[in-house]
């Protein structure tokens, strides 16, 4: 039987890190992995997060089972730093989910049981997950055209004129802030913009915000996103742990849906016969570090301390990076970096260029030249500067 199973495909990112690990150089630079990293290439436990544990280490008395969408608090932490109080919590059901990944995954699902005929719009390019998701919940995908590689900022043409197509119904999934892999954001126009046409063409939201925190500030990356949840009926909010409480393999992510309050009953329900139906209950350590440290002033302050200083180390990288290929290149052509927001650009490039870059200078990017400005460090900077000039 398995021998008619057709070969996996890889996934382009999980092959560029083993690729990564297998080089003997010590000069190799790794900026195709999705990860913060500090100075020294760690990706480290933050500080409240090693406090909310021992707290749950000495505090917990029982490790059973959660309700099928999760412990209330985290709902309530997750809900509170998200959307500020933008929506009534009548309106809000919510589910834990095994990390944003899980999340987008069940937000899928829900739309797959409330109208499998569904188009969902996918920004070209978009966290390559985002289809497969959606595919694989049985939807179908339309994409959206959305990065202009000419000036790394967002082609409004092209993703008017594709948007247009979609009807009542239909889904346009938007990143709720650094936009991977391009970095290129909406702007508070455009997040303007995008709510009025949902509201004319009655289009669902789903906003998928994985890195709250590492744009411009946790207030200011869900700005656009809060915009869009005090002006539609309804919306699907995913929303992942891994990247600003850097609890990774802790799969620590949340589904949220507003609607009116005489649909949440069944909502709710939904996602947790959704998440009965695949994984049960969903996992609980991360969950319950996120709202230990949401709940705590000390511990809440600490963690906001840290994320701001790792934001401020990834755009102190970028500028970094832009002014040394201002230099190596002796033009502004990578100017756009510096208006990019989160951990990730694209510089573009051939898949040779890709190629050469990686075996003739060590520097790893990610095909369609996705790099992770954490992945650079003050030293490695100029190097990859030169590397890059040379080939692209
Ligand atoms: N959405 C986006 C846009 C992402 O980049 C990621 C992580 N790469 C996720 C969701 C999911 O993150 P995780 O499943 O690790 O929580």
């Amino acid at each position: 039987m398995f021998d008619r199973l057709p070969a996996p495909r890889q996934d382009p990112i999980l092959k560029v890190m083993q690729m990564f690990r297998e080089d003997p150089r010590d000069t190799k630079v790794d900026l195709g992995v999705g990860v913060y990293k500090d100075d020294t290439g760690n990706t480290p436990v933050m500080r409240a997060v090693k406090r909310a544990e021992r707290k749950l280490v000495e505090s917990q008395t029982t490790k059973t089972y959660t309700a099928l969408v999760g412990d209330p608090a985290f709902h309530r932490g997750m809900t509170d730093l998200l959307l500020a109080g933008t929506v009534l919590a009548e309106r809000i059901a919510a589910a834990a989910a095994t990390g944003g990944t899980g999340a987008v995954r069940l937000g899928m699902e829900l739309i797959r049981a409330a109208n499998p005929d569904a188009r969902v719009f996918i920004s070209t390019p978009t966290w390559p997950s985002h289809n497969t998701l959606a595919e694989k919940a049985g939807l179908t995908v339309a994409p959206y055209r959305y990065y202009d590689a000419e000036t790394g900022g967002i082609d409004r043409k092209g993703m008017w004129e594709d948007l247009d197509a979609a009807r009542p119904g239909d889904v346009v999934l938007l990143h709720g802030c650094c936009h991977n892999p391009t970095g290129a954001d909406l702007t508070p126009d455009d997040w303007r913009g995008m709510a009025s046409f949902l509201t004319e063409r009655g289009v669902l939201p789903f906003i998928d915000t994985a890195y709250q925190g590492f744009g411009a500030g946790l207030a200011e990356d869900a700005a656009g996103l809060r915009h869009i949840a005090a002006t539609q009926p309804r919306m699907i909010l995913a929303a992942s742990g891994a990247k600003n409480f850097g609890l990774y393999r802790e799969r620590a992510g949340i589904t949220l849906v507003i609607c009116p309050e005489d649909e949440r009953a069944t909502v709710s329900g939904t996602l947790g016969a959704l998440n009965r139906a695949s994984i049960s209950f969903p996992p609980d350590h991360g969950a319950r570090i996120i709202s230990t440290i949401l709940s705590d002033p000390a511990l809440r302050a600490d963690w906001e301390a840290e994320l701001t200083d790792m934001r401020d180390r990834v755009n102190g990288l970028r500028r970094a990076l832009a002014d040394a290929l201002r230099d190596a290149c002796g033009s502004d052509r990578f100017g756009f970096l510096t208006e990019q927001k989160g951990m990730f650009s694209v510089l573009g490039g051939t898949e040779q260029q890709i190629a050469r870059l990686r075996d003739e200078f060590g520097v790893y990017v990610v095909g369609g030249g996705r790099l992770n400005m954490a992945g650079l460090t003050l030293a490695s900077v100029p190097r990859v500067a030169k590397a890059i000039a040379r080939v692209l």
